[in-house]
């Protein structure tokens, strides 16, 4: 008799995927959840669990899991050129197209796209461009980049660096020289007793600027922020806070970089963060919502005072010499360029907008769960805190390990929950309806019942 067992996908997987963001020994133990396919704000697993996906992947899925047209779109953008360059003075119209389309949307007035594959790439040419604007001004010594405590801005060695969580730094020797970060924007857990929203965002402000004049304005290149920090967990900044903060860059000739990879493209309400928040950044980088991920894609976007240093500086060493082999591919543009007509038609700016009193009241809804201290979210992006005490406003210990207990038990209830230190984020697709939404808040609430009943089980 033949003995022969065929291995199953998670013993495949166990044997040959290397899993980002995992913990490796927990993962030979248990195996990955399978997804095989998805039907719009859903995901379904080799087992036929069904889940409702409240971070669309990691905060990019904007039209969900499948989609046909842009498939169409992508099988004649491959069919007539699949790939060429643009190194070296050379072009195509899928690049054409999706620059001049970002330049007409962006928030600000920009002059120039540098298309890429990643949040990261783009992060991190930022950085280069960043440096080789104060090279081309004769002042290299603007080397340091300051960014905020709780941000993630990607995982090459230098945006990692950035990134402000020093988990990630942990056993790989960085972050970086140069590299700063700033207070946590928490006004939920770090206000003073009594401090208002606009008073904390002041004293956010004033430490900025403390840190400049103790670093040395001379040596400061940049400041970065994503309009609300969606690693810190989607939370939106305090009253006030970007006003405060634009005012102390200015005030030391700091570039400002935003950082749109979460943010742009509707998440918001507003096609950028940067319009919901005031910004006027000098650079901007966006990812994620531009293909709706359907492909990997990004952009970094300059202005005209950027560029204009850069073109002499280029022609004073011979070329920009930076670049990627997939930098605007043409399947990845022309995707993008679809992606965005399809925001166009959705008119998806209103569409979040009128879904934000849906979303909003449904995270205010679970304030009243023993778990959850606060709420706070703006468009479809928002978080809740998870605290041990509401009174306190303390945390759970690591013993306790409340992000294993909620995702268990959100699995369960048939939910994909993205769980940050402290609290629970949310980026739902942007197709996502009301009555979705308020699904959302029935099985969080099963999630956090379950999660519940097992902290009191364990005190007990
Ligand atoms: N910036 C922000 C704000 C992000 O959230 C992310 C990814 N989550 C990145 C940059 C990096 O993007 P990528 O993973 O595409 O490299």
């Amino acid at each position: 008799m033949n003995q022969h067992v065929v291995p199953t996908y998670r013993e495949r997987d166990k044997a040959s995927v290397l899993h980002p963001q995992t913990n490796l020994l927990k993962h030979l133990e248990t195996g990955p959840t399978v997804i095989t396919h998805g039907d719009g704000v859903y995901v379904t697993d080799d087992a036929g669990n069904r889940y409702l996906d409240s971070g669309a992947g990691l905060w990019c899925a904007a039209l969900g899991y499948q989609n046909e047209r842009v498939a169409r779109v992508a099988h004649d953008a491959m069919t007539q050129l699949a790939y060429f360059p643009i190194f070296r003075h050379q072009s195509h119209g899928p690049a054409i197209d999706l620059s001049e389309k970002l330049l007409e949307i962006a928030p600000v007035p920009m002059s120039k796209v540098l298309l890429q594959c990643s949040g990261s790439e783009a992060n991190d040419s930022a950085v280069k461009i960043v440096w080789y604007y104060w090279h081309g001004l004769g002042k290299p010594e603007r080397r340091k980049i300051i960014t905020r405590t709780g941000s993630y801005h990607g995982s090459t060695c230098v945006t990692i660096s950035m990134t402000g969580n020093p988990a990630y730094h942990k056993s790989f020797g960085l972050p970086f020289d140069g590299f700063i970060h700033v207070d946590s924007l928490n006004y939920y857990r770090s206000a003073k007793p009594g401090e208002t929203e606009e008073q904390f965002s002041q004293r956010l402000a004033d430490s900025l600027e403390a840190t400049i004049l103790r670093e040395g304005p001379e040596t400061v290149a940049a400041f970065w922020a994503d309009p609300v920090q969606g690693n810190a967990g989607a939370l939106p900044p305090p009253k006030g806070y970007f006003e405060k903060i634009q005012a102390v860059l200015k005030k030391y000739d700091i570039l400002f970089v935003a950082d749109e990879v979460i943010c742009g493209f509707g998440r918001t309400g507003e096609m950028w963060g940067s319009q919901v928040y005031d910004l006027k950044p000098d650079l901007l980088v966006c990812a994620k919502g531009l293909s709706a991920a359907l492909l990997p894609i990004s952009a970094l976007l300059i202005n005209e005072k950027i560029f204009r240093v850069m073109t002499e500086e280029s022609n004073r060493i011979g070329a920009f010499v930076h670049g990627f082999t997939y930098a605007g591919h043409p399947v990845a543009c022309a995707v993008a360029l679809e992606v965005l007509k399809i925001y166009e038609e959705m008119d998806i700016v209103s569409r979040v907008k009128s879904l934000e009193p849906a979303f909003l009241g449904m995270l205010d809804s679970l304030k009243d769960h023993p778990l959850v201290g606060d709420a706070t979210g703006v468009g479809l992006i928002g978080g809740l805190e998870i605290v041990a005490d509401k009174a306190t406003r303390k945390s759970f210990g690591p013993e306790v390990n409340i992000s294993g207990l909620i995702e268990k038990h959100a699995r369960k209830a048939g939910i994909i929950l993205r769980i940050t230190p402290g609290r629970i984020a949310y980026s739902p697709p942007l197709i996502i309806t009301e009555d979705e939404i308020a699904e959302m808040g029935r099985l969080t609430r099963m999630a956090l019942d379950g999660a519940w009943a097992d902290v009191q089980a364990a005190s007990a």
